[in-house]
């Protein structure tokens, strides 16, 4: 019999694509999500990738009754746990939402993890747990009290819970996973990244900007002290995402208690950078204007992602052309994203 994953979040972007790939490696798999930034369409597409399903669950991590319901229903060797709210600006004007969402709901979710038995668990933390960092590259020992928005600081709060129960039960075995900045999509071009709205993050706003959406992309801040003063990022492709968490899967089976590691390529490109690089993947120009700094932001980040190769055996594999050739096969293919 297959192992059974549950995958909170998983209609998701970093989620889906997580789903196919444990599908793809013979897992079965049950998706938890209520839907509030995504859509079923995106599983139906991972169905037709790789010809098989996982169930969907609608529903929310918070919802007590439903995960016991759940856990009682299917037995599951581990959770991976991407639910939870994630856009920065958002999470200043409504901070109790992301403390709710992300806090609450990851307490709910192990409190009905510790009742079903279920000790394995990957969580979707973030390279902003390491606020503003004077060093490069980062290291997962660097130090973490300074995330610089609420957002961040719900990511640091679910670690530091995380971190207290392992030390409080010997059974628990939890992977804190560090994502920099995804970006891509699957090679197929049939699932990617569909923000609601004006997009936040620099990719989906390139290619909105290149699909002709939105006329020119805000490029934030020109006076950094980097190689062209625009900020500089570590961006890595979701399809090797996706792949750590299949490492980080075997990872927590062999070993107990909690496990930091980055998920990053260990390279860092400025919006410029990112800019020409799509141009040429696109053939399409990205007009930009350059604007005030966005408040927040940091001048730059990049992972040391050393760890995750010496204790998982997973290193990124795809480059930044590759990258922007999934991103633009998936904008272009699909230019009002799952909507139709
Ligand atoms: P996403 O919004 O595409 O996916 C999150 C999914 O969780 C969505 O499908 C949403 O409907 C669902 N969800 C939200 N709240 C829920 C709740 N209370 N109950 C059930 N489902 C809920 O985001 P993503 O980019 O795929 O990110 C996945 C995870 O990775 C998030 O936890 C995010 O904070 C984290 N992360 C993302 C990035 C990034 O740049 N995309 C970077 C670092 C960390
Ligand atoms: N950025 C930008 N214009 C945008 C969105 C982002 O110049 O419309 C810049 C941002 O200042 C940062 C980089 O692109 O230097 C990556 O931003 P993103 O929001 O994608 O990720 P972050 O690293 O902030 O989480």
């Amino acid at each position: 019999m297959n192992d059974t994953v549950l995958v909170t979040g998983g209609a998701g972007y970093i989620g889906s694509h997580t789903t196919l790939a444990l599908l793809e490696a013979n897992y079965d798999v049950v998706v938890l999500d209520n839907l509030s930034n995504s859509s079923a369409e995106s599983l139906r597409r991972v169905a037709q990738i790789c010809g098989r399903k996982p169930e969907f669950v609608q529903g929310d991590i918070r919802d007590t009754t439903l995960l016991n319901d759940l856990f009682s229903r299917r037995t599951f060797t581990a959770v991976l746990h991407f639910a939870g709210l994630k856009a920065v600006g958002e999470s200043v004007r409504k901070p109790m939402d992301y403390y709710d969402n992300n806090v609450v709901g990851s307490m709910c979710l192990c409190q009905a993890m510790a009742r079903a038995e279920v000790f394995w668990l990957a969580f979707s933390s973030s390279a902003t747990v390491y606020g503003e960092p004077t060093r490069m590259p980062i290291c997962e020992d660097y130090p973490t009290n300074m995330p610089t928005n609420p957002y961040g600081r719900s990511k640091l709060m679910v670690e530091r819970m995380l971190s207290d129960l392992c030390a409080s039960d010997a059974r628990w075995s939890i992977a804190l996973l560090r994502y920099f900045n995804p970006i891509g999509a699957h090679s197929s071009g049939m699932i990617g990244e569909d923000p609601n709205g004006i997009p936040n993050n620099l990719l989906p706003y390139i290619s909105q900007v290149a699909i002709g959406k939105i006329e020119q992309l805000p490029v934030y801040g020109g006076d950094y002290p980097t190689i062209d003063g625009t900020g500089v990022r570590d961006y890595i492709h979701v399809q090797d995402l996706a792949d750590g968490h299949l490492k980080a899967l075997h990872g927590i089976r062999s070993r107990s208690g909690v496990h930091i590691w980055n998920l990053g390529t260990g390279i860092g490109y400025s919006v410029l950078q990112m800019i020409h690089a799509f141009e040429q993947a696109s053939g399409r120009p990205v007009p930009y204007q350059l604007v005030p700094r966005r408040a927040g932001d940091i001048a730059e980040c990049w992972a040391d992602p050393g760890k995750a190769a010496r204790e998982l055996g997973w290193q990124a594999r795809r480059g930044l052309q590759e990258m922007m050739q999934d991103t633009w096969r998936w904008q272009s293919a699909n230019p009002q994203g799952y909507a139709h």
